[in-house]
Order: C-alpha cells, then structure tokens, then sequence
C-alpha cells in the first residue's frame, strides 16, 4: 500500500460503511503483524495517585473538582502492584498519577523505581506517565531506570489545546517536554483524545503527522469521554459515543499504517464505549494493552472520565479476562517481555 495522503486519510475518517472500514482494519492488522510482530503486550497500569496541579479542562481529577476524595498510594501499596504484575509475567508497568512537579515527588518516585528494579532484578519495564516535569527530573528518574514515558500532547492544534486548558497551561510546553524525553533516551509515546469538541477531521489527520514529525515511539491514543463534573461537559452539546469509538478506530488504523513499527495501545476508553473494544483495537493495528492493576478500592477515585470500566474487579481477574479476550480475536500475547518499539531501536541506531 502506498503511504496514506491527507487526502486519503480524511476519506477514511469520513467513511461509513461497515465493510469497506473492515477492509482498513485488516491492513492494519496485516501492517502491524508485519512491522511489530504478531504480539499483543501488556502492561500493567497501576493508577497510584490522583492529587493534580493541573486543571485540564476535560479531566475529572483536575484540581478545582472538589466533588472527588483525594488519595495517594504508598510506596509499599505501589511496590506490592508492581510485585503483582511480575508475579503475572507482565513484561512492564506503567506509573501513571496526577501531576504534580515537587522535590518530595519527585525523589518518591526516584525511590520506587530504584526499588522495583532491584526487587525484580532489572527485568520489570517500567513506563512513567507523570506528565510535564523539568528535564532534570526526567533525567533523574531515567537514571533510576525509567525507560519508556507517555506524555499525550492531547491534541496537535495549539489553538484546540487553548481551549481545553487554562491559559497557565502550554502547548508549546509539552511539546518541549517530549522533546526533551527524546533527548534524555527515553523511548518516547505521545497521542490525543479523539473525538473532542470543537476538534475537526483535519485537526485528527494534524494529529498523525505530528506523531510521525516527532519521530514518536508509542502511540496512546482514545475517544474523549465527557466527565459530569468538568467545564468542557458543560459546553457539549451533540455527544455521539459510537461515532467516537468508530474514530478511534480508524484513528488506530490510520496511524498504524502511517507509521508502521510503533506500538499502539488499543485505550481503555475504547472499552468504556464498547465492550470489546480493546479486542476491536487490536484487529485495527494497536498491540499494547494496559490492563489496569491498580488495587479495586482505590480504582472508583481515579475517574478521569465517566463510566471507567472494570472498577469492581482485582488485576487477576482482569488479566484472565483480558487473555481470553485476546485470545479469541487471534492473537499471542508476549508475556515477559518488554516489547519495545521497532521504531525506537532504529531512531536509536540512527542517532549514533
Ligand atoms: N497527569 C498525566 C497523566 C494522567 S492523565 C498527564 O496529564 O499526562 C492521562 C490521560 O488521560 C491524559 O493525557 C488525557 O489524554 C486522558 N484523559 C483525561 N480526561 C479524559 C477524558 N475526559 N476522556 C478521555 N481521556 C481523558
Ligand atoms: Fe491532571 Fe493529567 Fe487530568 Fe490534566 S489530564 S488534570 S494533568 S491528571
């Protein structure tokens, strides 16, 4: 298949019909066997905080929604899940929490990195989604063995980003953030919320070649979901979930094809909009799935949008669910591996 154009991709982000959308999620999966392998990977997600400085406009834990009880897990909570998940044979974790940019923060998690590596002799992958930090602490917590960071950009038009934060908050900003994680040789995941208001086709096409112009690693990307305690939810009018999910999707699909040896997690947010959502990812070209290992009580108080799946299950049921349904869409799972990017090993080769 010749590279995507604008064009085409706008075509595909417009297209309706069923069949003629299975077609384009079969390349993509036929793209993604080909560039990344036949392999789904896992990563346990471990949700360990939802105190926030920032106040994302489309986001239910940002600082001003005083309707939500606030909660940090320990660092023995948080070395327990990440005990759990080598114990699964996840090949790596993800870190993920609220931002919050302090010296105390920031040797916290130094520390629990330092530890997991040194409870699991080195092989548990850790991924850190913390936000926006200054170079130094990324540089910090990449020596205390960090190798991978999500920082989404949320969406690649500066003037969209104006409208879904406070004026305090800049695009500009984040995009040095990446390029800094970049620098630093972190392998690097960006992606946006699809689907947003005032968000236009043309603005999600932006989306894919911003991707490819910052030479981006991972892709994590999923449908916007309104959250009722927000001020972006208040200013909705024409919320359509199917045509969210059906973007996400083909947004899925389209950047796979584009790019060809990323990886792309299929989001839970696909999930929360349809059942078999993540399995629907994966056969449109995503390979990385993050099951949520966070323990069940502390899951209700990180809702970053509404109706979040799987709140009432612990991380082995999830990991048995998850299996099976991976299973029966027909793909392998890569249990205890890493699972990096194609990508990132020819961006690192290119640089020497
Ligand atoms: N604080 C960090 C990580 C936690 S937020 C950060 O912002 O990078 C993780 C992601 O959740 C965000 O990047 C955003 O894309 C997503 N998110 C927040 N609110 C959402 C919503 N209402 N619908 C869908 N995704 C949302
Ligand atoms: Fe905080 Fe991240 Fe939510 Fe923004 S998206 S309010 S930074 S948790």
């Amino acid at each position: 298949m010749a590279e995507l154009t604008r064009k085409e991709m706008l075509g595909w982000l417009s297209e309706k019909d069923p069949q003629k959308l299975e077609e384009l999620f079969r390349e993509a999966r036929a793209c993604a066997i080909r560039h990344v392998g036949p392999k789904v990977y896992f990563r346990g997600l471990i949700e360990f905080s939802n105190f926030c400085s920032k106040d994302c406009y489309y986001c239910g834990i940002r600082k001003s929604n005083r309707n939500l009880e606030r909660f940090s897990l320990t660092e023995a909570e948080i070395l327990e899940c990440a005990k759990a998940a080598y114990e699964m044979d996840y090949g790596s974790i993800v870190l993920q929490s609220g931002e919050r940019q302090d010296g105390v923060y920031a040797g916290f998690i130094e520390d629990i990195l330092r530890k997991i590596k040194k409870m699991t002799s080195g092989k548990l992958g850790i991924t850190l989604s913390l936000g926006e930090q200054a170079p130094e602490t990324y540089e910090r917590w990449f020596e205390a063995g960090a190798h991978r960071y999500l920082l989404r950009i949320e969406t690649s038009s500066p003037a969209l980003y104006q409208r879904l934060h406070p004026a305090d908050h800049s695009f500009e900003t984040r995009k040095r953030c990446l390029e800094a994680l970049c620098r630093i040789g972190y392998q690097v995941g960006t992606g946006v919320m699809i689907g947003l208001p005032f968000q236009t086709h043309e603005d999600l096409v932006g989306d894919i070649f911003f991707f490819k112009d910052q030479d981006i690693d991972m892709i994590g990307m999923g449908p916007y979901i309104a959250h009722a305690d927000t001020p972006l939810k208040a200013q909705i009018s024409d919320y359509d979930p199917s045509e969210n999910f059906r973007l996400g999707l083909v947004m899925v699909a389209l950047t796979r094809l584009f790019l060809k040896d990323v990886n792309i997690a299929a989001a839970t947010a696909l999930q929360t909009l349809d059942v078999q959502g993540r399995e629907k990812g994966v056969l449109a070209g995503a390979n990385v799935i993050m099951p949520n290992i966070t323990p069940t009580d502390y899951r209700k108080l990180y809702r970053l949008y509404d109706n979040k799946p799987c709140l009432d299950e612990n991380a082995r049921q999830c990991k048995n669910c998850l299996e099976q349904r991976i299973r029966a869409a027909g793909a392998k799972i890569g249990y205890g591996e890493w699972g990096d990017a194609p990508h990132f090993m020819r961006r690192k080769s290119a640089a020497v």
